[in-house]
């Protein structure tokens, strides 16, 4: 059984939708609109009314629209970008590849997310160094964990900079009855694979009720296109769009996660909470938030406790994963990067005691136990 075992099962999901999904790509084979074609704006309406915002426009994935994002904001070189040290890189890399200085701030030792006395610190000593203006914070719901929103609105609003959310994990979490992708004056998805709701290949999307912004990350998204079409440009854009053919997929995963999907992923969590409890540090998720469970993170009380729990998986079969081995403060890339007053403890630690189990809406109860009986002999 565990020489089948996913960490996230695509194959299982695919052959529970195969008759929809192959319908729908064949609608776009025999169509033939294979760049924005109708598909797309089926998709981007039907999210915005799952996310709750006005505007969403889909790209070619979540890197390019956080990039895209920073580009309709005209953030650059002399800006502060504040931002979680235990990421994926690609939080942090948009500002950085478009001159501005990405300032990381340590996570908060319960949720993980960035933590708020941190990026309070952070700013007051960017302000006080005098050199950076700080101009964004990229809020991070780390794991499908939504970050805290309200202590972040409150922050930006006082220094006048703007909060975006980065819900690569979290479509489908919801903070204070409402959905990821609706927090900040903006926010992104991924569509990648392994993502809640994945497509098979490439994909992300731009959430934002903002019309203005709307209208620029559109025209980002096809080379800085003018009102009268792509050959009237009127800035320099990208070219990133979402295939059709992704779309056609989406909408038909997108169905499947609202019916059972997300519950199934939360049913999952719940035996593992079950089974971990007073063994391991279990995720906390706020009492007014709930997680779509991107991924199912374990604390083990040290580094070797972890590695024992690694050596039992592997022992087993069973794949698992370190999400994230390496805080951003930690890598080649960011050495020249200043730190300002911090020095991420709590990122440190995290990133020594951290893994992630098989987390899916396909798990079956057999399946878990053999995984929980192997975390539980490590
Ligand atoms: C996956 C991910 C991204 C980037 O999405 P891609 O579609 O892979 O470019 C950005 N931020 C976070 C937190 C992610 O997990």
């Amino acid at each position: 059984m565990s020489e089948s075992m996913h960490f996230i099962d695509l194959h299982a999901q695919y052959s529970r939708l195969q008759s929809e999904i192959d319908a729908s790509i064949h609608e776009v084979l025999s169509h033939g609109k294979y760049i924005m074609g109708p598909e797309v704006a089926a998709l981007e309406a039907q999210l915005c009314r799952y996310v709750g915002v006005k505007h969403c426009i889909t790209c070619a994935n979540g890197t390019d629209a956080l990039m895209m994002l920073f580009m309709a904001y005209g953030i650059a070189a002399g800006d502060a970008v504040f931002c979680p040290d235990v990421t994926f890189f690609a939080s942090v890399e948009s500002a950085y590849l478009l001159g501005a200085t990405p300032v990381l701030c340590d996570i908060a030792p319960d949720t993980y997310n960035i933590s708020i006395k941190s990026l309070e610190n952070q700013i007051e000593a960017v302000i006080k160094e005098g050199k950076l203006t700080p101009r964004a914070v990229v809020a991070v719901d780390l794991f499908g964990n939504p970050a805290d929103y309200d202590a972040l609105n409150e922050i930006c609003e006082r220094y006048g900079m703007i909060l975006i959310e980065d819900a690569a994990q979290s479509f489908g979490s919801e903070y204070k009855n409402k959905k990821a992708g609706s927090f900040g004056h903006s926010a992104i998805t991924s569509f990648f694979p392994s993502k809640p709701l994945g497509c098979y290949g490439d994909g992300g999307a731009i959430f934002t009720n903002h019309d203005d912004l709307a209208e620029r990350c559109r025209s980002i998204r096809i080379h800085g296109k003018g009102p009268r079409g792509k050959y009237d440009n009127v800035r320099v854009g990208l070219n990133s769009r979402l295939d059709t053919l992704q779309a056609a997929i989406l909408l038909v995963k997108l169905q499947a996660f609202e019916a059972y999907e997300l519950k199934e992923r939360h049913a999952v969590a719940e035996r593992y909470h079950t089974a971990f409890a007073g063994h391991y540090t279990l995720p906390f998720i706020s009492p007014d938030c709930s997680s779509a469970w991107a991924l199912y993170v374990l604390l083990a009380s040290d580094e070797g406790s972890r590695n024992r729990v690694t050596d039992s998986l592997q022992a087993k079969q069973i794949p698992y994963m370190i999400y994230y081995p390496n805080p951003m403060h930690k890598l080649p890339v960011f050495d020249t990067l200043a730190h300002y007053t911090e020095t991420f403890p709590v990122a440190t630690d995290f990133c020594q005691r951290t893994i992630s189990l098989p987390m899916h809406p396909y798990l079956d109860t057999a399946q878990q136990d053999v995984i929980i009986n192997a975390v539980l002999a490590g």
